[in-house]
């Protein structure tokens, strides 16, 4: 049997692995293939494809990309696979999303001073790469190595956890937009990982706009979970994805590879995003 994981981060978002790495790591655990989804930037999907060529390393590189979008106060991550990556629209839109993720952490490097929390913002942006996606787990690594606090649960659960109050929202970018960006360059729309969303209700709308999948196996979902939203896919009709949302060294849990999703689900998504 072959297999894939769907939901892989290199370091042009928030993983602690190049691009080479996440490669080298996919074929440690006899993956078929690896999907590239960095929040908001598919910079990394080029790099991983050379260093597998370059290396003879037989991995399908699977074009992705992780849409972060808002609604009524929820944060809902929106995968996308198979899209036409290259085009320059979708790319400038991400750019311009991603430059507005840099004022978001001023803002947020602004709030942690009042709580005591003074981190130089050149220590969590040498942490991204430039043009990448910098964001929250950026942060998180430069409060722990700044040793004012202890653990990446502190971090988030009392200072910039969504709603926490060194929290600065994304630009509003509405999950409808999201959905029709993706659909837009031909790609296949999924909703990442639903149980952190905790949102079931929004699910029949998202499919009637044009979800095609949800991710129904992810690090985050025991098997109950999982169970959960393998009967919601199929109430509405979506493809079962999953993936482990590996981001390398920066959560131990989601080890590249943890989950493993049988390769006719690519052959699924391959299918459908060819036909527009
Ligand atoms: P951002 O894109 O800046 O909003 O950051 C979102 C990223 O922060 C997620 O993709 C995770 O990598 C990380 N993150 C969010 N909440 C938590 C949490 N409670 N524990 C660990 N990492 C988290
Ligand atoms: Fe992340
Ligand atoms: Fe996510
Ligand atoms: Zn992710």
């Amino acid at each position: 049997m072959k297999f894939a994981d769907l939901h892989v981060h290199t370091n042009y978002s928030d993983s602690t692995f190049t691009p080479e790495e996440v490669v080298a790591a996919a074929r440690d655990k006899g993956l078929a293939a690896v999907a590239i989804c960095d929040h908001d930037c598919v910079d990394g999907i080029q790099p991983c494809r050379e260093f597998a060529s370059r290396s003879n390393i037989d991995i399908e590189i699977i074009p992705g990309v992780e849409l972060t979008a808002e609604k009524d106060d929820a944060e809902i991550h929106m995968l996308g696979y198979f899209m036409d990556w290259t085009d320059e629209r979708f790319q400038e839109t991400l750019l311009s999303i991603r430059n507005s993720r840099l004022e978001r952490m001023y803002e947020m490097l602004r709030l942690l001073k009042a709580h005591n929390i003074d981190i130089d913002p050149r220590d969590v942006f040498k942490l991204a790469r430039d043009k990448g996606s910098v964001g929250r787990l950026h942060l998180a690594r430069a409060m722990l190595n700044s040793r004012k606090v202890n653990t990446l649960e502190e971090v988030f659960n009392k200072y910039i956890g969504f709603g926490k109050p060194c929290y600065v929202p994304h630009t509003h970018f509405d999950p409808k937009k999201a959905i029709e960006l993706i659909l837009g360059v031909g790609g296949a729309p999924v909703l990442a990982h639903p149980y952190t969303l905790d949102r079931d209700d929004l699910i029949k709308d998202f499919a009637a706009e044009g979800l095609r999948g949800i991710e129904v196996y992810h690090s985050d979902h025991n098997a109950s979970i999982s169970r959960r939203y393998e009967k919601i896919a199929k109430e509405h009709g979506l493809i079962a994805t999953g993936g482990s949302d590996c981001h390398g060294l920066g959560k131990e849990n989601a080890q590249l590879g943890r989950v493993k999703i049988p390769y006719s689900v690519v052959e699924e998504l391959k299918k459908i995003s060819k036909a527009r």
